[in-house]
């Protein structure tokens, strides 16, 4: 199934967000868009960010708070979160590389993968000082 060519609608949604320095909530692009004088309803904010989903376009991920970001699909963008101070640091590369992952058609079992997210989960440089700090 190719890619369909997004309604006006979703475009500006997907500018914005190819805008933004980095993720952006739902809530944050309803919020963008009435700043822009292109106010519209939330539900019309989600739809199309589930249709840019569907065209490959967009990706998304859930923070640790329940909150889903979204960003553009070409920004593959990995983080490294502290279970700590749930700081989180974006990781300098991707370690899974290309969207197939690496995986062959027979593991993929007919699926056909548009992003993935990966996150590592651990203690901060500064969290660890802490420790030792408490240790000492
Ligand atoms: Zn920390
Ligand atoms: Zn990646």
């Amino acid at each position: 199934m190719a890619s369909t060519i997004p309604l006006p609608r979703q475009q500006r949604l997907l500018q914005l967000l190819r805008l933004a320095e980095g993720e952006l909530s739902a809530q944050e692009l309803h919020q963008r868009l009435r700043d822009a004088q292109q106010g519209t309803g939330l539900a019309t904010v989600y739809r199309g960010l589930k249709l840019l989903q569907q065209a490959g376009l967009v990706r998304c991920r859930k923070l640790s708070n329940g909150e889903t970001v979204y960003a553009p699909l070409e920004r593959d963008e990995h983080h490294l979160i502290c279970v700590q101070c749930g700081s989180s640091q974006p990781l300098p590369l991707c370690p899974l590389g290309t969207s197939s992952l690496g995986l062959n058609a027979v593991l993929l079992q007919g699926f056909r993968p548009l992003f993935h997210t990966f996150e590592i989960h651990g203690l901060c440089s500064r969290c660890q000082q802490v420790e030792v700090g408490l240790d000492g």
